[in-house]
């Protein structure tokens, strides 16, 4: 039997936001490999062996299933939205560089999904209509200075920015200090999205100015859009505003 391997974004949340070729391709599959809260939002089905792990061990669990796919299995390798974005394809390809030639050779697939910042954006309007960028604020990986670096140039290139990963229980003062900071160089007025754990039950958006934005709006199920100096707010009756960057600078 041939094996491969497929990489493949589970989205947000909503089962229909799932694509049909990410849906398909778990159809045909033998195992399933992820973080354990990823692999629980994949429904059971008989017959698929089910290996669900730890959040901080991506490259090992890359792996595993790299492994699993190299004696003929089926395995498809789940993140949440798209396995391209903070997520699992690269610590797959860090794995294949690394390990038996071999590996380069298997059939591996990287499958698209709907990232948490698109979904966010389309809950509120438009904030990414024009240049933007995403940044992940945690510094589990690189150092909190590279951080600092990159907001402050990419609010001087004035893009409208998606903050991924902004706060948690093992990081709570980052956040903070990117919001001073961002408020600093951009002023109280700018606006900003807190999206969490959109296109779920628990699903809260909330736009606010940056004056208004404190570190206890977002926790890490939370994507955070702060706007460009172009992005406007239309407010409504009774409602949230629409957010949105015009298309042209
Ligand atoms: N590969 C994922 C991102 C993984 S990093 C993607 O493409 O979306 C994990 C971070 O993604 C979280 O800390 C949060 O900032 C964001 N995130 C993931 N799912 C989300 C959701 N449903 N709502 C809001 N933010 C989400």
């Amino acid at each position: 039997m041939t094996g491969w391997l497929a990489i493949a974004g589970l989205g947000p949340g909503d089962a229909r936001l799932v694509t049909p070729e990410v849906q398909a391709t778990l159809d045909h599959a033998t195992d399933l490999v992820g973080y354990a809260p990823y692999v629980a939002r994949v429904p059971a089905r008989p017959g698929v062996a089910r290996h669900g792990s730890d959040n901080r061990v991506e490259v090992e669990r890359a792996r595993t299933a790299l492994a699993l796919a190299a004696e003929g299995r089926r395995v498809v390798v789940v993140s949440s939205g798209d396995p391209g974005v903070f997520a699992m394809a690269s610590a797959v390809f860090e794995a294949v560089e690394a390990g038996p030639a071999a590996w380069a050779a298997l059939d591996i697939r990287v499958l698209p999904g709907i990232t948490a910042m698109l979904a966010a954006a389309a809950s509120a309007g438009a904030p990414l209509g024009h240049d933007f960028c995403a940044i992940n604020l945690s510094d589990n990986l690189k150092p909190w200075p590279l951080i600092e670096t990159r907001l402050r140039l990419a609010v001087e290139a004035d893009f409208a920015i998606a903050l991924y990963n902004p706060r948690s229980r093992a990081r709570p003062q980052g956040f903070a200090r990117a919001l001073a900071l961002l408020t600093e160089a951009c002023g109280a007025d700018r606006a900003i999205l807190f999206a969490r754990a959109v296109s779920t039950p628990d699903e809260r958006i909330e736009v606010v100015r940056l004056g208004a934005a404190t570190p206890e709006m977002a926790d890490m199920r939370t994507v955070v859009i702060l706007g460009s100096s172009r992005t406007r707010l239309i407010a409504r009756p009774g409602g949230r505003p629409f957010v949105y960057t015009p298309r042209s600078a």
